[in-house]
Parts: C-alpha cells; sequence; structure tokens
C-alpha cells in the first residue's frame, strides 16, 4: 500500500531507547492469565531466559465468541504484581479501556498493550490516548486485525500525541477469510512500510497469533529476525494443551529457550568491505532491471490503451476469458520453465490484467461522457 502524505511523522520527541536491548527483545508468558499458580510457575521457568524483557499475561481478553474465555480481569492484577516482585520480571498486559489502564497503573505494571481489536478503533483508542496523558510506561501497539497501514500508524499517532514517548509496535498478522496456513496473514509488506514510514519505531513480531499454531513459531521467527524485526512476543504456557484461550498456538518455556537459542540473529549490516561491495555491485544490476521491468510495463499499458481505442471503436466488451485465460498459462508454464514460483506469477499477471482492464474502463468511460 501507498501511504498518503508521506514524510518524517511528526512524532513527539521520540524516544528509540528500546534499541539498547539486544535483538531479540523478548515479551513470553501466557496467552491469559488463569490462576496465580499458573502464572508463577510460568514465570519461574522464564525469569532467567535471556532476552526476555517484559511477562505477558492477558486479564481481560477480547474473544470472538461470548462462550469462550472471558479471561480474570482484575483478579489477576495481584498475581501479576506477585510475579513481578517474586522473580524481578517486568509486567505487561493488553488494555482496551481508560478503566483497564486505571487498574494496569494502580498495580504498577510496567508497560501495557493495545490490542489488535482495539487498534482498529478510532475512539477506543483515542480514549485510552486521554487516560493515558501524564502517563510515561510504554505503549506496544498491535497492527489493526485488517491490512490498514494508515490505522495502525493513527494509532501510534493519537498515543504519541498524549505524551507517550516509547512506543513499539507489534506485528501480529491480519485477518483473513479463506482458510490459509496461517490463523492471520502476515502480509510482511505492511510491517515494512509502517518501518520505512517511522524508522526510529522498534518493531516486534507475535508469531503466536501469525500463525495460530506452535509448529509455526521458529520458522516465523526466523522469519522476522531476517526482516529486522527488533523483538518477538511469543505466548508461552507450562501446559499449552489444557490453557484456557489459544492453546493450540501456546509453547512450554522450554521450547521457548530451544527457539531462541537456535534463532540465527543476523546482523542489518557488515563490516566486511568485500561483501558489501558485492552487494552493491549486485544491487546496481537489479536497479538496472527494475528500469527495463518500469519501462517494459509502460510500453505494455500502451498497447493496451491502443486495444481499448480499437475495442472502444468496434462495442467489443473490454474483457475476452478466452484471452486472459491463455495469458495466465502461458505466463505460469513459461515462468516455471525458469524457475519462478507459480503463486508469483499468479499474482504478478493478475495484477498487471486489473490494470489494463482499469485503462480500458476509463477510455469507455471518457467516450460515453463525450
Ligand atoms: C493477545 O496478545 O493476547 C491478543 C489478544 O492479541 P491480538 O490483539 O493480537 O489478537
Ligand atoms: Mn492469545
Amino acid at each position: 500500500m501507498v501511504v498518503q502524505n508521506s514524510g518524517i511523522l511528526s512524532l513527539k520527541e521520540w524516544d528509540i531507547s528500546f534499541s539498547n536491548f539486544n535483538r531479540p527483545f523478548v515479551i513470553a508468558g501466557p496467552c491469559s492469565a488463569e490462576t496465580e499458580e499458573q502464572v508463577l510457575s510460568i514465570a519461574e521457568q522464564l525469569k532467567d531466559v535471556k532476552n526476555i524483557i517484559y511477562f505477558r499475561s492477558g486479564l481481560w481478553k477480547p474473544r470472538t465468541r461470548p462462550s469462550s474465555f472471558q479471561g480474570v480481569g482484575e483478579q489477576g492484577l495481584p498475581w501479576l504484581k506477585a510475579v513481578k516482585e517474586k522473580y524481578g520480571l517486568r509486567i505487561i498486559t493488553e488494555v482496551a479501556s481508560p478503566y483497564h489502564l486505571e487498574k494496569v497503573l494502580e498495580y504498577n505494571f510496567d508497560a501495557v498493550w493495545i490490542g489488535a481489536r482495539t487498534t482498529v478503533n478510532p475512539f477506543a483508542v483515542q480514549e485510552i490516548a486521554e487516560a493515558l496523558k501524564g502517563v510515561t510506561i510504554p505503549v506496544f501497539m498491535k497492527n489493526p486485525i485488517n491490512p490498514d497501514l494508515e490505522l495502525w500508524i493513527g494509532a501510534i499517532e493519537r498515543i504519541n500525541k498524549s505524551g507517550i514517548k516509547k512506543i513499539a509496535a507489534i506485528h501480529r498478522g491480519f485477518s483473513n477469510y479463506e482458510k490459509s496456513r496461517y490463523r492471520n496473514l502476515p502480509q510482511w509488506q505492511i510491517p515494512i512500510d509502517l518501518k520505512t514510514y517511522i524508522p526510529e519505531i522498534t518493531i516486534l513480531c507475535d508469531p503466536s497469533h501469525i500463525s495460530g499454531n506452535s509448529a509455526y513459531i521458529y520458522e516465523l521467527s526466523q522469519e522476522a529476525m531476517d526482516l529486522n524485526f527488533d523483538g518477538l512476543m511469543i505466548e508461552t504456557h507450562t501446559n499449552p494443551k489444557e490453557a484456557l484461550s489459544d492453546a493450540s498456538q501456546q509453547i512450554t518455556p522450554s521450547k521457548l529457550k530451544q527457539i531462541l537459542s537456535t534463532l540465527i540473529i543476523r546482523k542489518p549490516t557488515t563490516e566486511n568491505y568485500p561483501v558489501l561491495q558485492q552487494i552493491e555491485e549486485l544491487r546496481k544490476k537489479i536497479d538496472v532491471l527494475d528500469d527495463h521491468l518500469l519501462t517494459t510495463l509502460e510500453q505494455r499499458m500502451n498497447l493496451v490503451k491502443k486495444i481499448g481505442e480499437l475495442k472502444n471503436k468496434s462495442g467489443i466488451t473490454i474483457l475476452q476469458s478466452e484471452r486472459w485465460k491463455k495469458i495466465l498459462a502461458s505466463a505460469l508454464e513459461k515462468g516455471g520453465r525458469k524457475g519462478l514460483n507459480a503463486n508469483f506469477i499468479n499474482k504478478l499477471f493478475k495484477l498487471i490484467h486489473q490494470e489494463a482492464i482499469a485503462i480500458q474502463a476509463k477510455i469507455m468511460d471518457k467516450k460515453l461522457r463525450k
């Protein structure tokens, strides 16, 4: 997506001190607090894990169906306070209203996150932003459930305008009607665009809510690290199968330790100059090819315009299904022979075809109005 009015956000004295932590910056703990023993036993196993900056636990749970476990609410506040006192872990939970925030501040939480179902609602975000005036704790902003970058940026701006200087983003994937490998589609380009738009922002990936499946936590975490995310939020439970919420996506503390020790943490750059030089040369070649691509697209769309004029003159419909079927089949076949991913070719040609249709529709529309 192209962000309108792109440029530097007028963010209030942006605080980038999150970057003092070693990558990955990790938030771990259960989806929901269930009992005091449960949070304490999970915290006990997480207390010495390097990289864990916050112990997470949901108290008020935004559940899709009212029959699901709604969280223990206020009852869990002292349990998390006990986690902090006993194990020295910083604590964080989700707030969805000024009331939640008030309660969380009363119990000295170290940070809060705003969930995906709240980020979508500017009224709700604004109410929380008002309540945050004068507060100094960090706020973690999950992306909205729908793939809307502006909504995510808008929510960050609202919180920042209330005076909060430490804001981080959490990418938890985007809701999708069709079934896919993951519970929420990662759509990596959106968090990448956010980082391009606000380069200072610390950004975490939440592989638990993206995957919905404990089997994919490792691969998504590695992908996030390779895309230079700063950290991870991972749901962790001593007995995932028995968890009262999100049982299929939680992992045990020992599995978390194993994942964290297996992740390959690459640096965004290197001091190795011959390698940098080689990358630079390859990038130059890519730039030339990208120019060719654009010229080819320009020429292709010019031909589309000519065809559009002819179709318009002779009263033929824009779409000839047989021709389109042939284009796609041939692209998939030739692309396959060149080792190009079929899914990629499919998407690319559909996009080109949509643009060709839009160009021709514009020609016909103009002639109609004359
Ligand atoms: C959560 O982290 O517990 C949660 C509800 O996440 P999200 O808002 O991403 O669905
Ligand atoms: Mn959850």
